[in-house]
């Protein structure tokens, strides 16, 4: 017997069932209730009291496992692509190309990427077996020739597999679908079963309904917007009863959309609009934000201050710090394995930054040393430099000592990490999360006992990592529920937030199908693409119309990102909403107030009335002034609050080591006597340069890098030539890196200078430049971008009692010669303007705003800070 219901997709569905279920007296243990997601049985039972009796509730994929037996114990889903390599490698090298469209043997030996294309196996074989397909059937609808030998090389697969499991005394699960047998003790347990059905029935799900109520009552509750699909219309055929159409209900919760510039814009706002809800009398805990891609909990995670957050269904393992150590690891030992011995100095960095490892003694002095070693333009190290610590070696070797190794032996190594990590655990939670990670790889290695094979460590750990990234960690946190689109099936909340509306992320695009495209789907019968779109589109429909009110927000194209996605153009059309832009151009801060939660913007670093005692204590260099004169607020972050980029690895080689490296030639070859010749002046400046750069690893491992370094010392010829110009012209080289510092207006100013020149009692000072310059022209105050030279000329004058008679650049870029940098008949106008300018600086009352010129925001390592990214 079967009873067909539909429940009005804009009103929440488990009280309709509930109520049924008491209203129908099926307030018995001889009830099973099958719901689609873990919180949909949660739900459910608590609403019954405890003196009530209660029906079973179990999820679907609970109710399959009891309802079906098989003749032989079910394969693990860990050990299917073993067996699914052992039977392709039985096939022929043609139907191996035909299939994987390689044969290549290093494609079978790379076990991840085998297994990658043996889950699009499973996926198909599931699919069909699922949707009662035969192989006949299969090759009956194929649409080329081509397809129909696939098909059949692809049952030839299958039948090898399912051949091996049988001899090896096990079975697929999918093979229930050829041959369901019933578990009699379950059957015979109820009396009447009760589904919730919210999304598509597969051909096996429908003729179990059927058998079902051949035995006892089925009782059917559909619950979607808008109007029947395919499915539906095939599934009353098989039942042969029909699924009643909705009532139309006219929408009634308020809908506001907003476009921001950013996904952390979005995550403010919507911070913004929970405070402004729970104003109106909404409790947090009726509050949800729905996800429409599950990556932005990150987001969530990593931002809440406020602990306003709860992330559904725990965190997913791989949040776990377990699991993002062994991650690092498992890159480290690939780069070790295929350089041969080297690992990243990147990722030797993520992993003194992970924060259990940063608790064990040695890690700290380790990242100090990485941290050297980045400063030195290092971009690799042996595992022997960075394992001086006997607790470091205690973390590391057990994955460095050897590059292959079985499943069953990573295993045991990461279960010596999540030991050291349970051994450092500051609480109770972290210990569970250890002990369950422990658990875990436990049963990995009873599972995968039987497979024998050596892998190389990261593939062994990259296996292993899959199952440890589907752990669900619990993660205490706020009232307001942070959850994935499909878990909010049938559900109802007050208020619902849902960030990333834009065209990439939302409707999702499905998984390739490797096997199956529409043309085929359609002339099967199966649900294409489209269908699964529409049916996601239905769940995000419903979720908005059963809330009374609903936050949308984008990313606007103009700031990167896609469109809009369709499905909120929809919205915005159907409800003639107005889409308002989010403001948002600066420096974005949290503060609160006595009413809650406001945002404000800050484009400008407040007066500080200490600037001129902190500017005294730490004296000015031209960089300074250079930095003020392109933006105050830069100056401020840089200087005064102290803001430094971190050095990062890098595979190229500053400009100023390359500066660096001519200068200390230089002032060797200069210091033994100068040279006579063009060629032999070149000769030891080439062989000086390039065993100076040649110490670089980027000179090592960057072809690019090593042919600009060859291509430089070969046109210092020109830089040899015009020296020995200047040497006939009487010029000498007098001092190398002069110290200048001289107080002017109170202030202690101070340079460096890389080089002086004498001639008959006329003096030149030079800074060599490896950027194109260009001759001094005229001395504009309002123009002026650099003022180091000049500044060097006033501080060379405090010092050696009388100003340059020449003032220039070394371009060692381009025309290897020197060039007017700034006119000394200029310099009282220079010292006006400077003094001035220090004044400025030390204005108690100045504000520091960002620079209205864009261009000098181009290569900016504060435009995070400010917004201007
Ligand atoms: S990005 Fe532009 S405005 Fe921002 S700090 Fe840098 S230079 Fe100033």
């Amino acid at each position: 017997m079967i009873h067909i219901y539909r429940t009005p997709a804009a009103k929440p569905v488990i009280p309709v069932i509930s109520e049924y279920l008491k209203s129908s007296g099926l307030l018995s243990g001889n009830v099973c209730c099958v719901l689609p997601t873990g919180r949909n049985k949660r739900s459910l039972a608590l609403r019954f009291n405890t003196s009530e009796k209660s029906p079973v509730i179990l999820s679907i994929p609970e109710f399959n496992s009891f309802l079906f037996r098989t003749e032989k114990p079910v394969v693990p889903p860990e050990l299917r692509h073993f067996f699914m390599r052992q039977a392709a490698d039985r096939l022929s090298r043609d139907e191996k190309l035909a299939l994987f469209k390689r044969t290549d043997p290093d494609f079978m030996e790379n076990f991840i990427t085998f297994a990658e294309t043996g889950s699009a196996f499973f996926r198909f074989f599931r699919e069909i077996k699922g949707e009662l397909i035969t192989a006949e059937e299969l090759a009956k609808h194929a649409l080329y020739t081509d397809y129909e030998r696939q098909t059949r090389i692809l049952h030839a697969l299958w039948e090898a597999y399912t051949g091996i499991l049988g001899a090896n005394g096990l079975c697929d699960s999918s093979e229930m679908f050829d041959n369901p047998q019933f578990n009699q003790f379950f059957t015979d347990r109820f009396t009447d079963y009760v589904f919730l059905i919210t999304g598509f029935l597969t051909r096996h799900e429908m003729r179990t309904l059927k058998t079902l109520s051949e035995k006892g009552s089925v009782h059917l509750f559909f619950h979607f917007i808008g109007d029947k699909t395919i499915n539906h219309k095939e599934i009353e055929e098989t039942l042969g009863t029909a699924v009643p159409d909705d009532e139309p209900a006219a929408p009634t919760g308020s809908i506001e959309v907003i476009e921001t510039g950013s996904r952390m814009e979005e995550y403010e706002f919507i911070t913004e609009k929970i405070y402004e809800t729970a104003a109106k009398g909404v409790d947090f805990n009726r509050m949800a934000v729905i996800l429409p891609d599950e990556k932005m909990k990150a987001y969530f995670i990593e931002n809440d201050i406020y602990n306003l957050f709860n992330i559904t269904a725990g965190t997913d393992g791989t949040y776990s710090e377990i699991y993002q150590t062994a991650d690092i690891i498992r890159k480290a030992a690939e780069e070790n394995l295929l350089s041969g011995g080297l690992i990243g100095i990147e990722t030797m960095e993520k992993l003194t930054a992970q924060p259990f490892l940063k608790k064990i003694t040695g890690f700290g002095s380790l990242a100090e040393r990485i941290k050297d070693l980045i400063g030195m333009k290092r971009l690799a190290v042996t595992f022997d430099e960075t394992a001086g610590f006997p607790s470091v070696r205690k973390v590391l070797t057990p994955f460095f000592k050897e590059t292959h190794t079985t499943l069953t032996d990573a295993a045991k190594k990461l279960i010596n990490l999540a030991e050291i990590f349970n051994e450092n655990a500051e609480d109770q939670r972290e210990k569970q999360h250890g002990t369950l990670v422990i658990k875990e790889l436990k049963r990995l290695i009873t599972v995968y006992a039987p497979v024998m094979d050596i892998f190389p460590l990261h593939t062994a750990l990259t296996q292993l990592m899959g199952a440890l990234a589907r752990l669900g960690f619990h993660r205490p946190g706020g009232e307001v529920t942070v959850m994935g689109l499909l878990e909010t099936r049938n559900m109802q909340f007050d208020a619902v937030f849902i960030p990333n509306m834009n065209a990439d992320v939302f409707p999702p695009s499905s998984d390739k199908d490797l096997f199956l495209n529409t043309e085929i789907r359609c002339s099967l019968r199966l649900p294409t693409f489209l269908d699964r779109e529409h049916l996601i589109k239905n769940y995000m429909s419903q979720i908005i119309a059963k809330s009374k009110f609903a936050y949308i927000s984008c990313i606007s194209r103009d700031k990167g990102s896609s469109y809009r996605s369709p499905f909120l153009e929809e919205i915005i059309i159907k409800r003639r909403l107005r889409v308002r832009p989010y403001s948002s151009s600066g420096f974005r801060i949290f503060s609160t107030t006595e009413n809650g939660l406001r945002l404000y913007e800050q484009t400008s670093f407040k007066p500080d009335a200490g600037i001129a005692g902190k500017l005294k204590k730490r004296g000015i260099s031209a960089t300074m002034l250079n930095d003020y004169i392109a933006c105050p607020y830069r100056f401020y972050a840089k200087y005064i609050i102290g803001l430094k980029p971190a050095e990062r690895p890098e595979d190229s080689i500053p400009p100023y080591e390359y500066g660096k490296a001519i200068h200390s030639v230089l002032e060797n070859i200069y210091s033994a006597g100068l040279p006579e010749t063009a060629e032999e002046l070149h000769g030891r400046i080439y062989s000086g340069f390039l065993e100076a750069i040649g110490k670089f690893d980027a000179y090592r491992v960057n072809p690019l890098e090593k042919e600009q370094a060859e291509d430089l010392a070969e046109r210092l010829y020109l830089f040899a030539v015009n020296e020995i110009n200047r040497f006939s012209e009487g010029w000498r080289p007098k001092t190398e890196e002069d110290e200048l510092e001289a107080k002017i207006n109170g202030m202690r100013l101070k340079g460096r200078l890389d080089r002086t020149d004498e001639n008959g009692g006329k003096t030149a000072i030079i800074d060599y430049k490896l950027k194109t310059v260009k001759d001094f022209r005229d001395f504009k105050p309002e123009k002026i971008k650099d003022v180091q030279m000049p500044l060097y000329a006033l501080l060379f004058m405090h010092k050696h009692g009388h100003m340059p008679d020449e003032i220039l650049w070394y371009d060692l870029k381009k025309e290897f010669r020197t060039v007017k940098a700034f006119d000394v008949s200029r310099m009282d106008e220079f010292r006006e303007f400077l003094e001035e300018m220090l004044k400025r600086l030390a204005d108690p009352e100045q504000a520091y705003p960002r620079t209205d010129r864009q261009s000098d925001c181009r290569y900016c390592d504060y435009a995070d800070l400010c917004g201007r990214s």
